[in-house]
C-alpha cells in the first residue's frame, strides 16, 4: 500500500476562496494590501500595529468569503486514506476568532483534525516553513508566489504546489495550478 501523503494546506486563497487576490496590478500601487497579496520580497512582512489598522486587515481577510471548491474532494481523499491533510495558515494572533470560526465551518463533517495558525506573529514564510518541517509534509499548498519562493529555497523534502491566478500565469512553475480543485485531482492521481 502506498504511503499516505501528509498534505499541508494554506487557508486564504487556497481552502478558502478569495476573488480579492487577483486583482494584484491594483494593490500592486498600494502598499497597505500589497503584502496581503504578494508577500514583499523583502525579509520583513508588513505588520498591522495600530487599532485602524488591524480593523483593515480584518476587513480584508473578509473577502475570504467562502470554501473553495475542492475541499469536498479533499475530504473524500482523507476518509479514502490518500491523505492527511493539515491547515497552516499564517494569519496573526488577532484573526484568531475569524480563523476558528472557519475551521468549524469546514470541519462539520471532520477532516482537518490538524490545525494551525501563526498565534506567536511570526513571519508569515517562516512561520510556515517551521511547520512544514515539524509536520514532515510531504506536500504544501499555497496560493502566494513570494512565499513559494522562499519556501522552495528553505525546504527541499517538501513538495511545494502553487495555486496561481490569472495574472501569474505566466510564471513557469512544475507545480502550478488554476485552483484548488485541480491542485487536489493531481494529488488522486499522483499520490
Ligand atoms: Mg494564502
Amino acid at each position: 500500500m502506498r504511503k499516505k501523503l501528509k498534505v499541508g494546506f494554506d487557508l486564504d486563497g487556497v481552502i478558502l476562496y478569495n476573488p480579492v487576490r487577483i486583482f494584484r496590478p491594483i494593490a500592486s500601487s498600494l502598499k497597505f494590501i500589497k503584502p496581503f497579496l504578494f508577500h514583499e520580497k523583502a525579509d520583513t512582512f508588513y505588520f498591522p500595529n495600530s487599532q485602524a489598522e488591524k480593523l483593515f486587515w480584518k476587513i480584508l481577510h473578509k473577502t475570504s468569503f467562502r470554501v473553495a471548491d475542492g475541499v469536498a474532494d479533499i475530504k473524500t481523499l482523507a476518509e479514502k486514506g490518500v491523505i492527511e491533510p493539515y491547515i497552516i495558515s499564517a494569519r496573526y494572533s488577532f484573526l484568531k476568532n475569524d480563523f476558528h470560526y472557519w475551521i468549524n465551518k469546514l470541519n462539520n463533517r471532520p477532516c482537518f483534525r490538524y490545525y494551525h495558525y501563526n498565534k506567536d506573529d511570526m513571519q508569515p514564510n517562516a512561520f510556515k516553513e517551521k511547520m512544514i518541517k515539524e509536520l514532515k509534509l510531504d506536500v504544501f499548498v499555497e496560493d502566494n508566489w513570494g512565499v513559494i519562493q522562499r519556501l522552495n529555497s528553505a525546504v527541499s523534502k517538501t513538495k511545494i504546489f502553487w495555486v496561481s491566478n490569472p495574472l501569474d500565469w505566466h510564471i513557469p512553475y512544475s507545480y502550478k495550478f488554476s485552483c484548488l480543485k485541480e491542485a487536489v485531482r493531481y494529488l488522486s492521481k499522483h499520490s
